[in-house]
Order: structure tokens, then C-alpha cells, then sequence
């Protein structure tokens, strides 16, 4: 008697397979079995081949594949000002350069176009999820769900009047409206985007906190970014900024906080306390000469800390893979400790914990049986993976964003040995030059 073959969508046979969970296991000649966009088995390549049939079977003899990766912060629109100011302090770069061309340039087109620009480089360096803050967010939806990638869009909330919008209370209102607009959507999730705290008020504060409970919409800030700000708000508040937002209610385990380079043993103990997440942008904190978000304190004390390569106009770059090498290295030496994120817990950072730090754990992060098929294949047949005495060293401590050779999401098959399957790349290069043109003759 012959039994019958399971019908599915897809089986992906990889050499390696580093599947998160189980924690620190790297599997052989194993199996992904998608239908329908999940993961429905993950089982040796002698067993799927005899349980299950596919439309579509990748066989990856020189790949390491892994979940997709989380980018948990950054401003994707801002690609088109990659190179544009670079070598400035934070508040001069911010006052001198990019605040000036933003108030000329940025509109829902300017939006939209940098922000697909984004997404094909994060595709094809293995990012499956980002996270984005930045005016007019439902153009960097609208490109999400057109290109097919997962996103939180950050709804921005500043006291200035921008070519979104006027006031607190009107960003506030147009936040929700894209909230509403997005709520069925299966690729957008939405967030309040209060910018930093130098640039809400109190009252602003407030009202996204009630919010935030009500829609249990998350709530991400750049915090601590800077000595500056810390000395500034000390002066004008009487209060370190992380003591302030948790005067106000803000801090809990909805709360983002991204860079955190200036933390007391007092501010770490807040985070700890409330079940805040970190979001680590190392590069961009390196290049703006920000300072050094203590990694290694922040795991000891029990915060999960999370990934982001910051808009590519300070960094400049949206390669995940650079940025998990950049994190482990730095965090080495800041914590004084060789041992300090090594290479397994790097990947759990970039992926498991990225979707943790989004609210999004239970559905993405990982390869279990059940989760949503967001996958990246690394092709390691080069030279310069070789030897490969393992895998997961190779990946995070020597240059692999350019060999991501597959990305899937929801199953479905985005990039296919480098090249994408649906998204027009020629097209997004021509009108990345129209708008460089513009900003150049300005
Ligand atoms: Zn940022």
C-alpha cells in the first residue's frame, strides 16, 4: 500500500537551518514546509520528501537559512538623503541639513519613493519586517503592503508644523485615521511615533498614553539619544527625560525606547521595572558619535533588547546583517567582555526578540511550526565563507548582506538568487535619480 503525499505550497531543503527556537540549534539537511503562509513542518529531508509533495521545492545545497530579519527602527523615506550631510554632530545635522530639506522636499510622493527605495534594500540584504517613524505614514504603508513587506508604522507626534501636520493634536488625529485605514491590513501594524521627548509636551504625552492603552497600540521614542538632551531636560525639567515619561505613565511593556546611549544604573532600572524594550542602532549611534548604549547591562538586567539600522541618512546603510556584526563587536568591548552578544544571541536579537520588541512574537521571529513563512536564505558557497566551521559565526562576523540569495514572506517568494520576482528595480533606481536631481539643484 503506497500512502499519499501531503499536497503543500512550497518545501525549502536547506543545508543549514538555524531556526531560533529551539535556542542555539542549527539543523542539517532539513525541510521547511510552507502552505498557505505559514510554516506547516520543519522535519529531514529524507522524511519531507516522502511525506509531502509541493508546487514549488527549493533545494538550497550551500545556504544557511534563517527567520527573516526585524529592523525595529528607522526612518525609511530618508534613503533618499543617504550621503547627503554626512560627518555632523546630531543637532547640527538635524538643524542645518535635514530638517531644512525636509521642510522643502518632504510630501506624500517624496515619502513613498524613498520609502520603496528602502524596502527593495532591505529585502534583498534578508529584513522580512521594519519598523518606520516618519511623516506621511500611510505612504510608507501603502508601499509596504504594495511590495509585500511587513511593517509598524510609527505615527509621528511633534509640537512643529510639518507638511503633515500643523499640531500635536493634529498628527495625533491623523494617526488615528491610519490606524483605522490599516487595521484589517495583514502586513501593517500601527504605533504612536511621539518623536523624542524634546518635542512633545506633557499633554501630548498624555493623550498618546490613554490612547496607546485603549487601541493597545504601541509607543516608540528616540530616548537618551544624546548627552545633550539628558543636560538640556535636566535644566529645563529638573528630570532626566526616562524619569519624566514615567512621571507621566508612558513607560511600559507597549514602550519602545530607541538608542538609550546615556543610562544611569537609576534609568536601567526603570527600563527593568517596566518592561521596556530597547532598540539598539549601533551604526547610527557610531556615526553621529551619540555615544554607547550599554548592551550587555541591559540583558544582564533582564531588558530585551532589539535591532535597527536608523534611517539610512545616518548610518548609511539598511543591512541588518552589518548591523548585527556592528552590535556584537561594539557591545563586546563597551561591556568589556569577548563573550558579550555572541553570535546565537545576536540572530535572537535581530529576529525573535525584534518581534518581541513589536508585539509581534507570537507571530514572526522565529521557525516554528505555525508561524507566519518569513524566511531568508544566506548563500555561504563563496569564497569568503570559506572554511565554514559554523555557520552562525560566519553569518554575523564576516560581510553576508550581500549574500542573501532568497527572502520569502507569507510564503510568498519575494527574491530568487538576488533578483526580485515582482518588484521592478529599474524603475525605483530612475526615480531615486529624479529626486536626488531636485535635492541636489536646490
Ligand atoms: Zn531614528
Amino acid at each position: 500500500m503506497t500512502e499519499t503525499k501531503k499536497q503543500v505550497d512550497t518545501l525549502i531543503s536547506a543545508r543549514w537551518i538555524a531556526p531560533v527556537i529551539p535556542e542555539r540549534t542549527l539543523l542539517e539537511h532539513h525541510t521547511l514546509v510552507l502552505h498557505q503562509h505559514r510554516i506547516v513542518d520543519l522535519l529531514p529531508d529524507q522524511q519531507a520528501i516522502l511525506q509531502y509533495q509541493a508546487a514549488n521545492h527549493f533545494e538550497l545545497q550551500d545556504h544557511l537559512v534563517i527567520p527573516g530579519l526585524v529592523n525595529t527602527h528607522g526612518h525609511a523615506a530618508m534613503t533618499l538623503l543617504r550621503g547627503y550631510a554626512d560627518d555632523e554632530p546630531l543637532m547640527d545635522w538635524l538643524h542645518k541639513h535635514i530638517w531644512p530639506i525636509e521642510a522643502q522636499f518632504v510630501n506624500y510622493d517624496f515619502v513613498k519613493d524613498g520609502a520603496s527605495l528602502a524596502i527593495a534594500e532591505m529585502l534583498r540584504s534578508g529584513t522580512t519586517c521594519f519598523s518606520d517613524l516618519y511623516f506621511f505614514p500611510d505612504a510608507v504603508a501603502h508601499a509596504a503592503v504594495e511590495m509585500g513587506i511587513r511593517v509598524q508604522v510609527c505615527v509621528p507626534v511633534v509640537q512643529f508644523a510639518n507638511a503633515w501636520a500643523q499640531s500635536e493634536e493634529e498628527h495625533i488625529h491623523k494617526g488615528l485615521a491610519v490606524h483605522d485605514d490599516f487595521r484589517s491590513s495583514e502586513f501593517v501594524h500601527t504605533c504612536f511615533g511621539p518623536h523624542s521627548p524634546y518635542v512633545v509636551s506633557d499633554a501630548g504625552l498624555k493623550r498618546i498614553m490613554v490612547l496607546s492603552e485603549e487601541l493597545d497600540m504601541p509607543i516608540q521614542m528616540h530616548v537618551h539619544e544624546t548627552r545633550e538632551e539628558v543636560e538640556e531636560a535636566l535644566a529645563t525639567t529638573g528630570m532626566r527625560p526616562l524619569q519624566r515619561l514615567h512621571d507621566l505613565g508612558l513607560l511600559s511593556p507597549r514602550f519602545q525606547a530607541v538608542h538609550l546611549t546615556q543610562l544611569s544604573s537609576e534609568d536601567i532600572h526603570l527600563l527593568a521595572e517596566n518592561s521596556v524594550h530597547a532598540l539598539h542602532c549601533p551604526e547610527s549611534n557610531l556615526k553621529l558619535a551619540s555615544g554607547f548604549c550599554p548592551v550587555g547591562e541591559l540583558l544582564d538586567a533582564g531588558i530585551n533588547v532589539a535591532l535597527g539600522t536608523d534611517g539610512a541618512a545616518s548610518n548609511n546603510d539598511l543591512d541588518m546583517l552589518g548591523e548585527m556584526k556592528t552590535a556584537a563587536l561594539l557591545a563586546k568591548t563597551v561591556h568589556g567582555n569577548a563573550t558579550t552578544l555572541d553570535a546565537w544571541t545576536t540572530l535572537k536579537m535581530a529576529t525573535l526578540d525584534g518581534a518581541r520588541a513589536l508585539g509581534l512574537e507570537h507571530r514572526l521571529g522565529s521557525l516554528e511550526i505555525g508561524k507566519l513563512a518569513d524566511i531568508a536564505a544566506i548563500d555561504m558557497s563563496d569564497l569568503e565563507s570559506q572554511p565554514i566551521y559554523h555557520p552562525l559565526s560566519q553569518l554575523v562576523y564576516t560581510r553576508t548582506g550581500h549574500k542573501v540569495s532568497h527572502v520569502w514572506i507569507n510564503g510568498e517568494l519575494l527574491l530568487m538568487d538576488r533578483q526580485f520576482t515582482q518588484i521592478d528595480q529599474d524603475r525605483i533606481i530612475a526615480t531615486t535619480r529624479d529626486w536626488q536631481k531636485k535635492i541636489a539643484e536646490k
